[in-house]
């Protein structure tokens, strides 16, 4: 059994639930998903954790409170070998930290660099991470929900499984800044960096849990595995 810890910061989180459960099936472990809304969440017994996007301004000021953000970082201090998957805003939280902390990536991002929501776009991804396969989760049958639905059938369109690469959705994106980059490009739209990988911490500017291809959600599972048995 794998627990993940699920930032509940803002943003697109259920779907991050749904493409973690997806995933679990594919690859055929148990995950149990925790919802750290509170520091007291964010325990020593997770194993992964992933950090959603959404705004990251708001996610800092929504976390004070609780102290959510505070917890997640001290968390990544103390285990870094444990996996994190932050994606869009997540990644940006991942590469600038703040509290005087050293950033998890060492990668400069820049917020909105797209331009603004309307220049939001869907473009194929050329991911170079090794991800670990799984059962074939694109049948329709596969992608039922909890409550044994299927998707809308426009919803598995607008989401497909590629041939030629990953369906990279980017909404209000940030972009790495690429001169001086140290950390390992793992996702390429053309020539642009847009998935980093630096130890075990993954950054992405686009939303993987938007679309029906696990495969970055496998490699989460699977690391978390990993880091499990050399503890
Ligand atoms: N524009 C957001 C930010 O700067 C990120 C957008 C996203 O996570 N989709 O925080």
């Amino acid at each position: 059994m794998l627990t993940v810890g699920l930032a509940m910061l803002q943003g697109a989180r259920h779907e991050h639930a749904e493409a973690l459960r997806g995933a679990a099936a594919e690859l055929e472990v148990n995950v149990n998903i925790v919802e750290c809304r509170r520091a007291s969440h964010v325990s020593p017994e997770l194993d992964a954790l992933i950090l959603p996007g959404g705004e990251s301004t708001t996610m800092r000021i929504a976390s004070q409170h609780e102290s959510l953000l505070h917890a997640i970082f001290d968390w990544m201090e103390l285990h870094p070998h444990r996996p994190v998957l932050g994606t869009c805003a997540g990644a940006i939280l991942l590469s600038s930290p703040g509290e005087g902390r050293q950033p998890f990536l060492s990668a400069t991002i820049e917020r909105n660099a797209w331009g603004r929501q309307r220049q939001s776009f869907e473009s194929a991804v050329e991911v170079i991470l090794d991800t670990p396969s799984g059962k074939d989760s694109t049948a329709p049958e596969a992608q039922r929900d909890i409550f044994d639905h299927l998707p809308l059938e426009m919803q598995s369109q607008a989401a497909p499984v590629l041939d030629d690469g990953f369906p990279g959705v980017f909404i209000r994106a940030p972009r790495f800044v690429t001169n001086g980059l140290s950390c390992t490009p793992v996702a390429m739209l053309g020539e642009e960096v847009v998935g980093v990988l630096d130890g075990t911490k993954l950054g992405l500017t686009f939303h993987p849990e938007l679309t029906i291809d696990r495969r970055f959600h496998r490699w989460l599972l699977h690391q978390a595995g990993q880091s499990k048995e050399v503890k």
